[in-house]
């Protein structure tokens, strides 16, 4: 299954293979295995109904965290299928780099960390990992879903020196300033370009940005013109998907020749040479990269931080800051599983389980929840 693959791509004959060894699969490779669990998990089915950007009611057509997942995945493949490396693995580590993320997007991951100040605080990442590793119960012999090595470490993108301690194999590279596997690169890059490129639509559907505001950006303004030029009567339905197909086909091709450029010059013979080469060698070209950020800087403060949002930011920073205190004050009034898991906690672990409920809900069930406690 790892035939044409390149010496440097992650290979499951070289893996550090899963905490709790399994007999192999007889027609399936071990990563496509992981990419099935994650498919399979119910923190999966649970992106479809959490924000990316727009609170899932705004309306049905913005991206949800499942699309942008399956978008994140659909840019990693290519990359990766164009480089040789490890596709499945590619694949399982962007369909579950969001797992973990809190109703409501961003405003909810930091009321969430606000709230757990005192008890080692929240961070959407680390918790991605903690529903693979532990949060998920299916299975009769381990909890969590008994992910291979490579996936975990793709999952990990970031991390503290002290949390790195605790998580052992998966934080190491954290504390000796290693870099992950090229797929695990590649599936973080592609986050950054799906974002960057569903936002403007979402934005621009939204009516929050604008074609001429967007035509400052060098990113998007070059294949404005280019479209442009071409369809001069073009409706702006579709001359803002033309753009958008083009900044997504000039940014992932940018990374693929970087890359290239960057292996030939390093030349890794393993996935261990990626790891130890001491800096990521899957990149864009400073020139992309500089308009990619430039877009990003953008996203921010026109949408992230529009008004519109501003004032839904804080509603939701209200809702999610009463549930965590109300489940504090009292643990019984979460569903039993949980209820039974605080009962045998104290102090900080109590506080994780309340976190770890919170974290799971979807933006609606959240709003249920909050409805409920408050009347
Ligand atoms: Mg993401």
């Amino acid at each position: 299954m790892d035939t044409a693959l390149a010496p440097y791509a992650a290979n499951e004959s070289q893996s550090r293979g899963r905490r709790h060894p399994e007999p192999r699969s007889a027609y399936r490779g071990e990563y496509q295995r992981d990419r099935d669990r994650i498919i399979h998990s119910t923190a999966f089915r649970r992106l479809v109904y959490k924000t990316q950007v727009f609170v899932n009611h705004e309306g049905d057509l913005y991206r949800t965290r499942l699309t942008h997942s399956l978008e994140v995945s659909q840019i990693g493949r290519t990359v990766a299928v164009a480089l040789q490396l490890n596709e499945p693995l590619t694949e399982a580590i962007c369909l579950a780099h969001d797992l973990g993320h809190t109703p409501f997007g961003h405003a909810g991951q930091d009321t969430l960390n606000a709230c757990m100040q005192d008890y080692g605080g929240f961070e959407h990442n680390l918790q991605s990992l903690r529903v693979v590793d532990v949060l998920e119960a299916k299975y009769a012999d381990f909890s969590g879903l008994n992910l291979m090595f490579e996936t975990r470490e793709g999952i990990l993108k970031h991390c503290s020196a002290h949390n790195a301690r605790e998580l052992g194999d998966v934080g190491e590279r954290f504390l000796n300033r290693k870099q992950p596997g090229l797929e695990a690169q590649i599936a973080n890059i592609a986050d950054a370009i799906a974002y960057n490129n569903h936002d403007v639509d979402d934005g621009l559907r939204a009516g929050l940005l604008t074609l001429e505001q967007l035509r400052e950006q060098p990113l998007f303004a070059s294949r404005f013109d280019e479209v442009h030029e071409r369809y001069p009567e073009l409706e702006d339905r579709r001359l803002i998907y033309e753009i958008i197909r083009r900044m997504i086909g000039a940014v992932v091709g940018d990374l693929i020749e970087e890359t290239r450029r960057r292996l030939d010059d390093v030349a890794p013979g393993s996935i261990d040479d990626v790891r130890e080469a001491g800096k990521p060698l899957a990149s864009m070209s400073d020139t992309m990269y500089e308009q990619h950020v430039s877009l990003k800087r953008f996203l921010y403060k026109h949408l992230y931080r529009h008004e519109q949002k501003l004032e839904m930011t804080r509603k939701v920073q209200a809702m999610v800051s009463d549930l965590f205190k109300a489940y504090m004050d009292d643990f019984q009034i979460m569903p039993d599983e949980f209820a039974a898991a605080a009962a045998l906690a104290e102090g900080a672990d109590r506080a994780r389980i309340v976190a770890d409920f919170i974290a799971g809900m979807t933006d609606r069930y959240a709003i249920s929840a909050h409805e409920a406690l408050t009347g």
